[in-house]
């Protein structure tokens, strides 16, 4: 079954973990350091040209943005990170934040991780790939912009960054939102996982 991702609009944003919507049905963030191509994914995959830039509005960067599919499926956009300005204890507190929410909520069942293929596996990528490992969480990663290479450079770097990872709960693929590279299988993945039994298929 393939999921209408194309149906996601915005719900609601959070500060807190006290306000996070009810815990039901299936639920996929989406995590990246700045300038990573997260929004681009996101609008790519729900075929909306500015569906996550509710995420960038001034005073939402910092928040958890939730999409909303159908009444039992979400998307949710976590906060962009990465930029060496962002003040030390603005970062303490994105990543309590973080941790709250990748620790209590039930309904996530995957993880989707945007790396720009020029520059993979950068510290802030590692945290996020402990964080899912320490939660037993899927973790499907985007290579994004891989546009940005030929194909030998893409695929060498996809190949590096798959056996860096050996796990079978960690996937990785190339994504192009300029080209919709990858958009199939990303699809598809997500559709899978947010198919799983919790929703009775
Ligand atoms: P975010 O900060 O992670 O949400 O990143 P954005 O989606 O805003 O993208 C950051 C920059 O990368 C923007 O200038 C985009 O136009 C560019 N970008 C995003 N996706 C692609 C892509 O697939 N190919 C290319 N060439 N550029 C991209």
């Amino acid at each position: 079954m393939r999921i209408a991702f194309q149906k996601a609009h915005f719900l609601l944003s959070v500060a807190s973990v006290k306000q996070l919507p009810p815990d039901t049905g299936a639920e996929i963030a989406f995590a990246g350091r700045s300038n990573a191509g997260k929004s681009s994914a996101l609008n790519t995959l729900t075929q909306q040209k500015s569906l996550a830039r509710t995420s960038k509005t001034p005073g939402r960067t910092q928040l958890i943005n939730f999409f909303e599919i159908d009444n039992d499926r979400r998307l949710v956009d976590l906060p962009g990170y990465g930029y060496a300005k962002v003040p030390e204890a603005q970062k303490q507190k994105w990543q309590a934040l973080i941790d709250a929410y990748f620790r209590k909520r039930e309904s996530l069942v995957g993880l989707v991780l945007l790396m720009d293929i020029r520059h993979p596996l950068k510290p802030f990528d590692e945290q996020v790939i402990a964080w899912a490992k320490s939660c037993s969480l899927p973790l499907h990663i985007l290579l994004t912009k891989s546009d940005k290479l030929k194909y030998g450079a893409a695929k060498k770097t996809l190949d590096e960054v798959k056996r860096a990872l050996p796990s079978e709960l960690i996937s990785v693929q190339l994504f192009s939102s300029l080209k919709k590279t990858g958009l199939d299988e990303c699809e598809q993945v997500l559709s899978s996982w947010m198919c799983s039994n919790r929703l009775g298929g």
